[in-house]
């Protein structure tokens, strides 16, 4: 069997600007994120191969966010890469990613944010109202540490897995990586911490 790397992504923004809609586009390919609200699944797995390495993402969404509240640490911990997320026609959810970046780095206990792999997410790019540019969006990445940007659309699958294979590049080129990979014959989800959650 080939050697496999699990690789943790977490996806943090505002409710709404649709974290379970684009982790349910990547992985089954279709957008209805009722479904994974309902039932409260907080993570799900996908294999890829990228530049000829084979991962395996799990794929942490935050959905329920109070009840998520209080498992903050266990859940942002371990983290290998986090998608900040936000949606272009809400304004708000842009001013907000600093404060999801900061709230991420204090509970994930990071000692260089600007060195860990963020990635950037303008979602819904297939809504008309825009409120969010472009321009507003990539400048903001720049000045916070030269995150990569994309902007998605788990409605049409714009960009998505273009996102997620970034993010995975972005871990392998991290200089820490090996402080929280695990490398497995057989990936084994037990040899991570993750609080108590339903998966699939
Ligand atoms: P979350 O709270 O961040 O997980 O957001 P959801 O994934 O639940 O999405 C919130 C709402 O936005 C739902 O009604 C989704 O159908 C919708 N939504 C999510 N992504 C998109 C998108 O790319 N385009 C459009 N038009 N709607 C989206």
């Amino acid at each position: 069997m080939s050697k496999s790397t699990l690789l943790k992504v977490i996806l943090l923004g505002d409710g709404g600007v649709g974290k379970s809609s684009l982790m349910n586009r990547y992985v089954t390919n279709k957008f209805d994120s009722h479904l994974f609200h309902t039932i409260g699944v907080e993570f799900l797995n996908k294999e890829l191969e990228v530049d000829g390495h084979h991962v395996t993402l799990q794929i942490w969404d935050t959905a329920g966010q109070e009840r998520f509240r209080s498992l903050r640490t266990p859940f942002y911990r371990g983290s290998d890469c986090c998608l900040l997320t936000f949606s272009l026609d809400d304004g708000q959810s842009f001013h907000n990613l600093a404060n999801w970046k900061k709230e991420f780095s204090y509970y994930a206990d990071l000692k260089e944010p600007d060195s860990f792999p963020f990635v950037v997410l303008g979602n819904k790019l297939d809504v008309p109202e825009r409120q969010v540019s472009g321009e507003d969006a990539r400048q903001w990445c720049r000045e916070n540490g030269g995150h990569p940007y994309f902007e998605t659309s788990a409605k049409d699958a714009t960009n998505v897995a273009s996102a997620f294979e970034e993010a995975v590049r972005r871990i392998l080129a991290s200089d820490d990586r090996d402080d929280h990979l695990i490398h497995t014959n057989t990936v084994d989800l037990q040899r991570k911490t993750h609080p108590t959650s339903s998966c699939c």
